[in-house]
């Protein structure tokens, strides 16, 4: 039996109970660690770091992890609203591409009174959503013809991605010591002594 290193509390092997073991990554998996140990912080405060800590350090490195294609142990790595030095609006997601954060729509009065629309969407099903929008104002509209006459394009961006980093702060900082201690604790075998070193070091 051994103590959790957070709250001290019995680390037990009961599922019912808050403090029983839990699998504990030593980098988080929010930002990409695969390797876990056991007997070093309890499920609560596994649970509770990791929505804390955890997630604030995950927040401030999300666009290099994006950039990087960092791959989680479990799930992934959450999509990134930016905008370009161009203005564009672009998603970057975690498979590595990249969309329009909305879809764009463009409405040009022509000089015989006439109105066009230039529709940019995301998937044929969003172009056919919004021409469905713009039949009720427009019931002459053929919405198959539209998208029939639709092009699919794939581009680059025209402007460049900025970013910026900031590590640490009071929850970040405490992840990065909860990650160091983890890994000393595995690397040690948490021996009854490393474990109260590691305990009053956090
Ligand atoms: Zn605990």
């Amino acid at each position: 039996m051994t103590k959790c290193a957070i709250c001290g509390n019995q680390i037990s092997n009961d599922p019912a109970d808050p403090h029983c073991d839990s699998a504990e990554h030593i980098f988080p998996n929010a930002v990409g660690g695969q390797k876990s140990i056991s007997g070093f912080i309890c499920r609560k405060c596994n649970s509770e770091t990791g929505d804390t800590w955890d997630a604030a350090l995950a927040t401030s490195m999300q666009s290099l992890g994006l950039m990087f294609g960092v791959q989680r142990d479990r799930g992934e790595m959450p999509p990134l609203k930016t905008v370009t030095t161009e203005g564009e609006r672009i998603t970057l997601q975690a498979e590595g591409g990249m969309t329009l954060t909305n879809p764009e729509f463009k409405k040009t009065q022509r000089p015989d009174g006439s109105m066009e629309y230039n529709i940019k969407a995301r998937s044929v099903d969003e172009a056919r959503r919004i021409l469905e929008g713009l039949k009720k104002k427009h019931p002459e509209l053929d919405v198959e013809t539209a998208l029939a006459d639709a092009t699919a394009v794939e581009k680059y961006p025209e402007g460049d991605f900025h970013f910026a980093f900031q590590f640490g702060g009071p929850e970040g900082g405490r992840s990065m010591v909860k990650t160091c201690l983890a890994f000393a604790f595995s690397v040690l075998a948490g021996t009854s002594a490393t474990r109260r070193r590691l305990t009053s070091a956090i």
